[in-house]
């Protein structure tokens, strides 16, 4: 559900990446986004896995007090750099 995939878009030399976007309560949607920018001392991780915990389904069923949408969903991630 959770997964993001970087990649090179040579057409437009950006690059994006898809991410499922939390829009609204039980409205989740998969877009491309501009790939975050990293200072020196962060690394950007390729994300292979994202897990599902109780935080995403409150947030999905719009029941978490701190999330404001548009939000990237998934924090149980395994990947590499
Ligand atoms: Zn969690």
């Amino acid at each position: 559900m959770i997964d993001y995939v970087y990649y090179k878009n040579k057409d437009k030399e950006l690059d994006l990446m898809k991410a499922a976007l939390y829009k609204n309560s039980r409205v989740v949607e998969v877009e491309e986004i501009k790939k975050p920018e990293i200072k020196d001392n962060e690394a950007l991780t390729k994300i292979k896995y994202t897990g599902i915990c109780g935080t995403d389904i409150h947030i999905h069923e719009g029941l978490h007090p701190r999330t404001k949408a548009p939000l990237v969903m998934g924090h149980e991630i395994s990947g590499y750099y």
